[in-house]
C-alpha cells in the first residue's frame, strides 16, 4: 500500500506533525468536508503503524526534544459524539491516544454552527475519553469566531471554557484550538493570560523547532482522503494533495532547476 518513495522521503529526518479530525461518523452519517469516514479512519491509523509512526498526545509532542522518526498527534475539533463511539475503538486497537478539542457550552449539545449539525460529548462521556489517556483541550465555550468578538467576549470565552473542562475532568487543561483556525494576537496573548499552553491553529505546517506554541500548524484530513492522500500529505506537509497538486509541485521544482542551472 505504501508507495516506497514517498516512505522513503518521509523517514529520512525526524518530523514531528500534528493530524486535524474532525467528526468520524459510518458511512451513511458522513455529511461534510470534514467527516472522515470510520473506515478510511482506520485504513490512516494502518498506515501510520506501518510507518512506525510514534503518536502521541499533543503535550507529548511539543515537549519531545529529541524524537526519531515520525512523531503524529492525532486532533479532533469540537467534541462529536462518534470519537467516543468510533474513533476511541480503532485507535484503542494500536494503542494510539488522541487529543481532543471540546466545546463546553453548546446547548443543545449539537454542532450548531456546521451545516449538519451532530451530538457531541457530555461531561461524562469526556471523562471517559480523559480515562483512556486522551488530551482534553479547549475549543471555546461556543465555537464563536474568536475575531468577531470584543476583547472582554473573547476572553470570556477563552477562561470560561478552561473553567468548564478544569472542573469537569478535575485536572488541569492547559491545550486550545482556535474555532475555524480563526485568531489574532491579542487572542494569543488571552490564551496565554488564561493559562494555556498550547494552541493548534488551521495553517498547514510540521512542528519545528522554532514553532511558536500558541500557533501550532497542522495538516487537515478531508472526507474522502484516502491513506495514499495521508501519506502526500505527511511526505509535502499539505493541505492540498491531489495527484493533479503533486505534478504541479514536481514541475514546479523541475522549472526552479531549470531557472537556477
Ligand atoms: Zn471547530
Amino acid at each position: 500500500m505504501i508507495n516506497p518513495l514517498f516512505a522513503a522521503n518521509l523517514l529520512d529526518r525526524p518530523r514531528k506533525i500534528v493530524l486535524m479530525y474532525h467528526s468520524v461518523p459510518t458511512l451513511s452519517q458522513q455529511a461534510t468536508q470534514y467527516d472522515s469516514t470510520l473506515a478510511q479512519f482506520k485504513q490512516h491509523l494502518a498506515l501510520l503503524a506501518q510507518l512506525n509512526s510514534q503518536v502521541v498526545t499533543l503535550n507529548t509532542l511539543m515537549t519531545t526534544r529529541d524524537s526519531q522518526g515520525l512523531q503524529i498527534a492525532i486532533t479532533f475539533d469540537d467534541g462529536y459524539l462518534d470519537n467516543l463511539t468510533n474513533a476511541l475503538p480503532a485507535l484503542t486497537e494500536y494503542q494510539f491516544p488522541a487529543t481532543l478539542f471540546m466545546v463546553t457550552r453548546a446547548a443543545p449539545a449539537v454542532s450548531q454552527w456546521s451545516p449538519n449539525p451532530k451530538p457531541l460529548l457530555s461531561p461524562q462521556q469526556l471523562q471517559k475519553l480523559d480515562e483512556q489517556g486522551w488530551e482534553i483541550g479547549g475549543h471555546t465555550c461556543h465555537h464563536l469566531d474568536l475575531t468577531r468578538l470584543s476583547a472582554s467576549q473573547s476572553q470570556q470565552q477563552i477562561n470560561n471554557c478552561k473553567d468548564d473542562l478544569e472542573q469537569q475532568l478535575g485536572k488541569a487543561v492547559n491545550s486550545f484550538a482556535y474555532p475555524f483556525g480563526r485568531y489574532q494576537q491579542h487572542h494569543e496573548e488571552q490564551l496565554a493570560a488564561a493559562g494555556f499552553e498550547y494552541a493548534c491553529t488551521t495553517r498547514a505546517g510540521a512542528v519545528q523547532p522554532h514553532t511558536q506554541p500558541l500557533t501550532i500548524p497542522r495538516i487537515t484530513v478531508f472526507a474522502n482522503d484516502c491513506a495514499p492522500t495521508l501519506l502526500r500529505k505527511l511526505t509535502f506537509i499539505s493541505n492540498k494533495m491531489s495527484w493533479f497538486d503533486v505534478a504541479g509541485y514536481y514541475a514546479s521544482r523541475i522549472l526552479k532547476t531549470k531557472v537556477a542551472s
